[in-house]
């Protein structure tokens, strides 16, 4: 019943009755799904003793790079380490800027530090709360080595007009799918549009694998320089005829080798993940579904009949529109949903360029702050520079994530939120 007016009891908050008033199937939010084949799989790796081994990493490998399209994919032991070796793979260096969006994870631009290069941030579209081009391109010079985008929240970035940018100024794209995994942009795979994608494979996030990340790329200098920065022990792969003669010392000084028990887990939960995330979108679109009208929230989502998809919906979000709701402050609107059962919350990564820590330490002894330390320029963005980031904790707020498509219970869900937001004159 899309915009009409809901004929409930008086707001949880307020002494009503919960919307949510029926039990919770342990199913419905429960992640990672770990059956008897993944522990099967693991447990095959602590007899055999092979953990440290990396023939199940690189079955894995193959069986990603079907998945995502690439030709080229490399295990680590985190979606962060799989960050640092993709900028090291594209040549990021000292001196060098990588342009990043602040509403994110830091792993998505401090890695570049450690390389001695400058991250500058760049504000993001107000609809996809992805980056938003325009504000890339003003922020390229010739020092510009890398764009690293986010696909936030599984929202696939508006990448036609970053590639576009990458290809007219020839800087590289770096992408982090850490929210994304199996997300389309037009049809395209995320992770396999830019020059190499990046992914977190932590326990939380949609493609789970306890701790882990994977490198993917079409690039054979890139997945080289990789291997060369922290993979010692596949260094005699190298073809390079700068990197071969290195091998068996890594130049990262790092070691980014992935713990095969992590490895046997991923290939058991590839098999399923294409059907557990097209559960996953009929259940979030379902929700959406049912609040279509409702004032004051918006659904942060690509259009559900298109050829975009949110892959695995981590972290999934709404837009919040105070304005239609006499003002009501996001808080009083998360607390009252929570009253209901609703299961919402603050979400969004706070902005990282008025960060301290990627203002002012010296963490090198460089005489400069890190951030800083090589750049031709002062790069730092106050409080007020990036206005979209910085206003967006007010403007947003969290959704259940669905694994199962239960429509009685999602509706209950929705429900929830429909009936706060009808009833917000109450709280004010
Ligand atoms: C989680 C995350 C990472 C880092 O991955 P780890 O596996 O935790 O090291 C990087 N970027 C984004 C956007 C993330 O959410």
């Amino acid at each position: 019943m899309p915009g009409s007016t809901t004929q409930v009891s008086p707001l949880a908050l307020l002494g009503g009755s919960k919307a949510v008033d029926i039990p919770v199937d342990d199913d419905l939010f429960r992640w990672p799904i770990v059956t008897p084949e993944d522990e099967q799989a693991v447990v095959a790796v602590l007899r055999e003793g092979t953990m440290s081994q990396i023939k199940i990493s690189k079955q894995f490998e193959a069986e990603w790079g079907n998945f995502i399209g690439t030709k080229f994919n490399l295990c680590h032991p985190n979606g962060t380490a799989s960050l640092l070796g993709a900028m090291f793979g594209c040549g990021v260096g000292r001196g060098d800027e990588i342009i990043a969006p602040s509403l994110t994870y830091w792993a998505t631009a401090m890695p570049a530090m450690a390389l001695g290069a400058t991250p500058v941030f760049a504000d993001i579209d107000k609809q996809s709360i992805c980056i938003d081009p325009n504000e890339i391109e003003k922020r390229i010079t010739p020092r510009t080595k890398a764009i690293v985008v986010v696909h936030y929240s599984g929202h696939p970035c508006d990448m036609d007009a970053i590639l576009a940018i990458a290809k007219k100024h020839g800087v590289k794209v770096i992408e982090d799918v850490s929210h994304a995994h199996g997300a389309r942009y037009k049809g395209r795979m995320t992770g396999a549009m830019g020059d190499v994608g990046c992914f977190s494979m932590m326990a939380s996030k949609s493609f789970p694998i306890g701790e882990g990340g994977m490198l993917s790329t079409d690039d054979r200098t890139i997945y080289e320089r990789a291997i060369a920065f922290g993979h010692y022990e596949r260094m005699g792969e190298l073809t390079l005829p700068d990197l071969r003669p290195l091998a068996g010392a890594p130049l990262g000084g790092v070691k980014h080798r992935l713990n095969q028990t992590a490895s046997a887990m991923g290939r058991v939960q590839l098999k399923y993940y294409p059907e557990r995330i097209a559960e996953i979108q009929r259940a979030m679109n379902r929700f959406w579904d049912l609040l279509e009208g409702v004032p004051g929230i918006r659904a942060h989502r690509v259009p559900p009949k298109s050829d975009s998809t949110m892959g695995g919906w981590y972290n999934p979000l709404g837009h919040y529109l105070p304005e239609e709701l006499g003002g009501l402050p996001v808080a009083k609107f998360i607390a009252a949903v929570n009253a209901e059962g609703g299961k919402t919350g603050r979400t969004a990564n706070k902005p990282l360029h008025v960060h301290p820590a990627l203002n002012m330490p010296d963490i090198y002894r460089d005489g400069k702050p890190t951030r800083i330390a090589f750049a031709s320029r002062d790069v730092r963005q106050g409080p007020g520079s990036l206005p979209v980031s910085e206003a967006l904790a007010e403007r947003i707020f969290g959704i259940p994530w669905f694994k199962k498509d239960k429509p009685e219970l999602i509706e209950k869900f929705a429900l929830a939120y429909r009936k706060v937001a009808e009833n917000a004159k109450q709280l004010i």
